[in-house]
């Protein structure tokens, strides 16, 4: 039997990387969610090609701008996400979008402090406000129903470098000493909605893709894109209260905060 899908995604970051095999695979699944909103910063361009193909042939896919740590661009893209789905809700928020920059204590300076946190705990906060009525909506159109993907959730997409527990087996050999703390602090973030909005019945978790052949991840990575993505899509489908405001990977283990 077919795993249950969520009706309605809204995906950060989807022009390249873990982003847009997200939507490439919510879509080729046998019974594809009826609404993906695949956000990014430049739909339309080059940069964002195969993203619009991939909208020519889906007619479940819309393709909206979104610069998450722009409060305006944020507000832009809920007024059409919310145009379009006609007063029904979002059931899941994949807050993807990332940046990494690799430095160390003796290189890391204010402006790599900011900007990972801009990016990576300033947009998921600020997206995640935004579209907080719609994700509401989906909690409420299921009053009844458990926590769940399939209800409402929040993902956050953080990583085995923000585990303040973890920190001595991986600093040495890999520093990254902004973007570790940026999702450290992402990672906090996660906890405070899953305890704030666990009245509401919205879901939220915190998950480590795995190290993935991307931009990002670079060739070296041991992790394919599908690989991840496919182990990610089974992770999100079986979570449940007992999940919510912990930090899962790729596999579903249980990573230590
Ligand atoms: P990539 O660098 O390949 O892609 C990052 C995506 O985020 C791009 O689509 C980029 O858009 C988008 N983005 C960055 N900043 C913003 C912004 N301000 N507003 C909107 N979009 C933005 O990264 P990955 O796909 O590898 O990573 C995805 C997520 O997974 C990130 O959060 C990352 O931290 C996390 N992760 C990845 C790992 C890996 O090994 N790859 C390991 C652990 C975690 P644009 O093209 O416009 O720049």
């Amino acid at each position: 039997m077919a795993e249950s899908v969520p009706c309605t995604f809204l995906i950060t970051g989807c022009n390249r990387g873990i982003g847009l095999e997200l939507v490439k695979q919510l879509l080729a699944k046998p019974n594809p969610p009826e609404k993906v909103f695949a956000t990014c910063r430049s739909p339309g361009t080059s940069q964002s090609q195969e993203l619009t193909n991939l909208a020519a042939q889906h007619p479940n896919l819309s393709v909206i701008k979104l610069e998450t740590t722009d409060p305006a661009s944020v507000a832009e893209a809920m007024k059409e996400v919310e145009k379009q789905l006609k007063g029904c809700g979002l059931n899941v928020l994949i807050n993807n979008a990332g940046i990494c920059k690799n430095n160390t204590l003796e290189s890391v300076d204010e402006k790599d402090l900011l900007n990972a946190f801009t990016t990576n705990v300033v947009g998921p906060m600020l997206v995640t406000k935004a579209f907080l009525p719609l994700l509401k909506k989906a909690a409420q159109e299921n009053p009844q129903g458990k926590m769940s993907w399939t209800r409402a959730a929040v993902i956050n997409m953080s990583t085995m470098g923000a585990s303040i527990e973890k920190t001595s087996e991986t600093f040495l050999c890999w520093p990254f000493v902004s973007y570790r703390c940026s999702k450290t602090a992402l990672n906090m973030l996660t906890r405070c909605q899953a305890l704030g909005y666990m009245k509401d019945g919205i879901l939220c978790t915190a998950i480590y893709p795995g190290w993935v052949q991307t931009d990002m991840g670079g060739p070296e990575a041991p992790l394919t894109v599908d690989q991840s993505v496919s182990g990610m899509l089974q992770v999100l489908c079986n979570l449940s209260e007992k999940h919510n405001g912990i930090f899962v990977d790729w596999e579903g283990k249980t990573i230590p905060w």
